[in-house]
């Protein structure tokens, strides 16, 4: 009797150990004092370890049952849908995930929720290009535009589920048309990331760059870049039709999560105001709840209307969105 008390007690002593551990494509920084605010509010100490999402995706399959990782946190919706196709994400059911996060930024079956919101608008040149001939993201393909278009490789995930956005709307043959009249209006083949085409545009390389808005805000903060970033301006496309096409960072409970009730408890959390408007703005993202502040930075870009499109249907076509790309020789 004593000895199977001892052995229970033993039992709900590791498995209730008070911790979670974090696999997280998201750079320290920018996560960190979040982390340490709920550990301070909950008693939880969290474990994180940061790496390439690839990597950590890889590294969590081949632990299988025995990984330690009980959240997954990753940059962009289609990592996160790779996971769960990989399945090593498990359905979780919350009231308050389910109530705060808007339906079109979780997984329907519950495997991953978004935490920010991301935005990818065209960032234009304004004294190159009057902002009444900007429109939609289609128009980027109009002859007016040839030479003077600057974007990253098609390797890249934001591009990817950009053109899977663009499948989900329009189909496969108006999306294949769409990037081979984009690689034709390139000013140059693509390389560098989104900061590089913003240095592009202001450099006089190109009169247009595609980038999501956090990486222009995280420009116009730092002194080094100021200059160039001042030299673009933000134009909205498709507001009088679907929407800015966005994404989101978001996180999935592993499959074989240790500490699986302070995972969710971790998730919930990420999802009340306070920790929303900090986490969004420590990346200057937008955040998933309605009625949170955002930063002055962010407002000087003016409010915008969000593709609603469901983001798993982008994550489903991502393997379609690349095989265009390649077929059209978006580099
Ligand atoms: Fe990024």
């Amino acid at each position: 009797m004593l000895a199977a008390l001892a052995s229970a007690g033993l039992n709900s002593a590791s498995l209730w150990a008070n911790e979670v551990n974090i696999y997280s494509a998201r750079q320290e920084e920018l996560i960190k004092p979040l982390l340490d605010k709920f550990s301070a509010d909950t008693g939880i100490k969290v474990n994180l370890i940061t790496g390439n999402a690839d990597e950590l995706i890889t590294r969590i399959s081949s632990e299988g049952r025995n990984s330690p990782a009980d959240l997954l946190l990753s940059t962009d919706v289609g990592r996160l849908a790779r996971a769960k196709e990989q399945g090593i994400l498990q359905q979780v059911s919350s009231n308050i995930l389910d109530s705060q996060i808007p339906a079109a930024l979780r997984d329907p079956a519950g495997l991953w929720f978004g935490l920010t919101v991301r935005a990818r608008p065209i960032l234009y040149v304004p004294t190159k290009v009057d902002p009444s001939e900007l429109s939609t993201l289609a128009d980027l393909t109009s002859a007016k535009w040839r030479g003077r278009i600057c974007v990253r490789s098609s390797n890249n995930i934001y591009n990817q589920s950009m053109v899977a956005a663009l499948i989900a709307h329009d189909g496969v043959a108006v999306s294949e048309q769409w990037v081979e009249g984009l690689v034709r209006n390139l000013a140059r083949p693509p390389r560098g990331g989104d900061r590089d085409q913003i240095k592009a545009a202001a450099a006089g390389v190109c009169d247009i760059a595609l980038a999501n808005t956090y990486y222009l805000a995280g420009m116009l903060a730092d002194a080094r870049d100021k200059a160039d970033a001042e030299k673009v301006a933000v134009f909205w496309p498709d507001q009088a039709g679907r929407g800015t096409h966005i994404n989101i960072s978001g996180a999935g409970v592993a499959a074989h999560a240790p500490n699986q009730a302070n995972a969710i408890r971790l998730l919930e959390y990420m999802v009340q105001p306070a920790a929303q408007q900090w986490y969004a703005e420590a990346n200057h993202e937008y955040p998933v709840l309605a009625d949170v502040a955002i930063s002055e930075l962010l407002k000087s870009f003016g409010d915008f209307k969000a593709d609603s499109l469901e983001l798993s249907k982008v994550a489903e076509l991502n393997a379609e969105a690349i095989r265009i790309m390649d077929r059209a020789r978006w580099r």
